[in-house]
């Protein structure tokens, strides 16, 4: 039985920035961690559990349409080999433990293809958890917020599909863990890719064709998938490169005065010593 699930704000950050870069497609993520069991003497309680969220795994989507996040098994795969490598650095054995994925203009609540997918992975293991988080989505009075739950899923007696609500613990955390800086930096690189995936494709599509279509029609299609790329491409600059080198800058000049501060305390303490120590003498 899963009690609860414990999230770093650094994760929190990864989680919410990749639900962000796109407000017209759902996003995609593994959660890497550990379950700690809760101890208990109480034998029907004992498989109690907390979990415990320590790096995220960005999976590249192969399909787009809405409300068809899925799982597919080689991602889990690579999702699995992810966390053995954080495992490594970390000293600790890590594992899947979890999914997560955006609703852009829509509610946080997940669907019935949302619930069966849960269902799936908890068949797996029963403590595997699904986290939504809705974003974009504005209220009657036009202000936008952000939601976030943790849920399971559980067979109704009727037959259905049910949703179990999971509490859910942002823990703070001051730094940010070096695992989770490369995500960080790496999310910019999957959207590349998935991009670029999608523009290669169409391409392929149209040589494929080619020999049965006139040569006007197939320099239309081809100027159109070339504009659709690179606005692409250039919203993924705008919204996501752009905002990231922003914080990235501001973080650094932060930690330049910080390191300042230290330096000016340091020497005023040495200082201060070494008039004690005179006057001592
Ligand atoms: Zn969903």
């Amino acid at each position: 039985m899963l009690m609860k699930v414990l999230i770093p704000s650094s994760v929190y950050h990864i989680i919410l920035s990749h639900a962000l870069s796109t407000e017209k497609e759902e996003v995609i993520g593994m959660l890497i961690g550990e379950w700690q069991g809760l101890k208990n003497t109480n034998p029907f309680m004992s498989n109690r559990a907390l979990a415990s969220v320590e790096a995220v795994s960005l999976l590249t989507r192969s399909d787009k349409r809405k409300d068809r996040v899925e799982i597919a098994p080689e991602q889990l795969h690579l999702a699995a080999l992810e966390a053995e490598q954080v495992g490594k650095r970390l000293g600790r054995k890590m594992c899947v433990i979890g999914w997560y994925h955006s609703h852009p203009h829509i509610t946080v609540f997940p669907s019935h293809v949302d619930l069966r997918t849960q269902l799936s992975q908890q068949y797996l293991d029963s403590h595997f958890f699904g986290i939504i988080v809705s974003c974009f989505d504005s209220s009657s009075d036009h202000t936008q917020r952000v939601q976030i739950t943790c849920f399971q899923s559980e067979n109704a007696p009727d037959g259905t599909v049910s949703r179990v609500n999971v509490p859910i613990e942002i823990v703070p955390s001051r730094t940010v863990p070096p695992v989770m800086r490369e995500t960080f930096l790496d999310l910019p690189k999957r959207m590349f890719e998935e991009h670029y995936k999608e523009y290669e494709a169409a391409t392929s599509k149209r040589i494929l064709y080619s020999d049965h279509r006139n040569v006007t029609s197939d320099k239309m299609t081809e100027l159109y998938n070339t504009g659709v790329y690179g606005q692409s491409i250039t919203h993924l600059v705008d919204n996501v490169i752009c905002p990231a080198t922003h914080i990235l800058e501001n973080t650094a000049q932060e930690l330049d005065h910080k390191i300042e501060e230290v330096k000016r305390k340091l020497s005023e303490t040495k200082k201060r010593n070494d008039n004690a120590f005179l006057i001592e003498l």
